[in-house]
């Protein structure tokens, strides 16, 4: 095993290696170079470029997201990060003018009725209103008012809560296509408490549903936590790859050492003198020795690196299931659509048993993002436990947007451009047991002091919360680095204890 950084007699600063270059592993790196000059930090990404997910493409004019196009901006971090990189300036809204999305039923789309708010009705007009739901699944909705809370702490599928509450169709027809599109997951094994633990606090707190989101509604007025006329969503004016661009540099100038091409294979720890420390292997052999280490790598490739370490930490980060899906991007003339495109796009139940799950209309939804009298659309393919569409060629899953696109929109014409990403076990999926690992995850975690976790398996999948992650896994290998300098005394028996 060949070293590849220097051991500490050499250079009295201590070590953090950082293992995985997504917005978690970048967050983390950067958090690092500002908590202390004297902490000498190495990234360690296994592919040939930073940014994970995060994958922006500039052709012809257009601007491509290959992963997410935007982040939430009522969670922290997001806009606090691009801040701190000086690109607050740069970050754009959702098109106003166009704030409209659409919901599938049948061949026909629909409005999304006009006050949903984190996936549950709070205007009762345009609900009572839309064709999507019927006067019969509408009364049933509404006997959310009237129905007692359900008694006890164990946690529910995301689903049977909704279902429980709203009734099956509300569930089907607006909540569930909404969910997926952030969990591209099956809300019948989601688990309510990892991913929408408020709805149960609502509940339990007030009542009901309704009641519970317009209480907090009111709450967050009150307090004056809703940033007033910020857009909910925001991306930076070039794409989400700028906010990647934008730590590289930050990387760089602090003196982070950047390793491209240089998967990780195991994380094992050594006592030289007494003393823990890590050993960062490589797959092609070489090694690094480290004081700390924030693993934010994806958690069946982090329970691939800690198996040797902590098996039972290993088959816990194992049995987090994830889900596959493929974006397509196609652009095509302005002319050649024969719909107004009129709204930011639509969603598609699962009832529908289509292999698309939603179609944004990118140039409608955001400014700056194709040239003019071109469009730009992204068709999302694949969901929890139907992914059987992934499996065949990039062709194949054009053919498949364009079929769709078809069916829909009524579009014919051939596109200008196509660009395929596929993101095989791309989405964590919070199932039910979610909460019940990440405190058994932690337990273990606490007998390796200075090896910390990060990145989208654990406490939310958006671009905020990864940002986060990767910022407290840097705050908790940075003590444990900084310990790690602290003289060693020996003291006779019974002073110290
Ligand atoms: C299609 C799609 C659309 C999304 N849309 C949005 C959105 O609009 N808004 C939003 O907020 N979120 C969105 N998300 C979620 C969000 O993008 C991700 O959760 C987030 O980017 C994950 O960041 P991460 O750093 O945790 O992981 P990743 O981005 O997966 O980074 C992990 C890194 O670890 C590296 N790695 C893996 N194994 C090793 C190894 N052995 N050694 C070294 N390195 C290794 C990988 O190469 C990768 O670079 C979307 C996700 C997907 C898949």
């Amino acid at each position: 095993m060949a070293p590849l950084n220097p051991c500490r007699n050499v250079d009295a600063r201590s070590q953090v290696v950082v293992v995985g270059g997504g917005i978690a592993g970048l967050a983390a790196a950067h958090r690092l170079t500002r908590l202390s000059p004297r902490v000498s930090v190495t990234l360690v990404e296994g592919s040939e470029r930073l940014g994970g997910k995060i994958v922006t493409e500039r052709v012809d004019g257009f601007v491509i997201e290959g992963g997410p196009d935007s982040f939430l901006s009522a969670k922290p971090r997001g806009v606090g990060l691009c801040r701190e990189l000086g690109l607050e300036e740069t970050l754009q809204g959702t098109t106003p003018r166009r704030r409209r999305a659409f919901v599938l039923r049948g061949s026909r789309l629909h409005d999304l009725p006009e006050g949903l708010t984190g996936l549950v009705p709070t205007r009762l007009g345009p609900m009572l209103r839309s064709p999507l739901v019927s006067p019969l699944g509408k009364a049933r909705m509404a006997l959310d008012y009237a129905l007692p809370p359900r008694r006890g702490d164990d946690d529910e599928a995301l689903g049977a809560f909704v279902r429980r509450r709203l009734g099956r169709e509300v569930y089907d027809r607006l909540v569930e296509p909404l969910m997926a599109g952030i969990y591209a997951g099956d809300g019948e094994r989601l688990s309510l408490a990892a991913t929408f633990p408020q709805l149960r606090r609502g509940e339990r707190e007030h009542g009901g549903l309704i009641r519970g989101v317009l209480a907090a509604k009111r709450a967050a007025t009150t307090a004056g936590s809703a940033p007033p006329g910020r857009p909910g969503f925001l991306t930076p004016r070039g794409g989400l790859g700028e906010l990647v661009d934008g730590l590289v540099a930050r990387l760089r100038t602090g003196g982070v050492r950047i390793l491209l091409g240089a998967p990780v294979a195991s994380v094992g720890l050594t006592r030289p003198g007494g003393n823990d420390r890590f050993t960062v292997e490589l797959a092609d052999g070489r090694a690094l020795a480290a004081d700390a280490v924030v693993v934010a790598a994806p958690a069946f490739a982090a329970a691939g690196m800690l198996a040797a370490l902590d098996a039972p930490l290993a088959a816990e980060l194992a049995a987090i299931p994830h889900a596959s899906s493929a974006i397509v991007s196609l652009a095509f003339p302005r002319e050649d659509i024969p719909h107004p495109l009129d709204g930011y796009g639509y969603v598609i139940p699962r009832v529908e048993g289509r292999p698309a799950l939603a179609c944004t209309w990118t140039s409608s939804k955001w400014g700056h993002r194709a040239p003019e009298g071109q469009v730009l659309m992204r068709v999302f393919l694949g969901r929890f436990g139907r992914e059987e569409a992934l499996g065949g060629t990039d062709d194949d899953l054009v053919t498949l947007a364009r079929d769709e696109l078809r069916n829909v929109l009524g579009i014919e014409a051939a596109p200008l451009l196509c660009r395929v990403h596929r993101w095989r076990y791309g989405m964590p999926q919070y199932v039910l047991g979610h909460p019940a690992r990440l405190a058994a995850i932690e337990r273990r975690l606490k007998a390796l002091p200075g090896l910390a976790l990060a990145g989208n398996a654990y406490r939310g999948v958006g671009i905020p919360d990864c940002i986060a992650s990767g910022e407290a896994a840097a705050e908790v290998a940075h003590a444990a680095a900084r310990r790690s300098e602290e003289p060693v005394v020996t003291a006779p028996a019974g002073l110290l204890s």
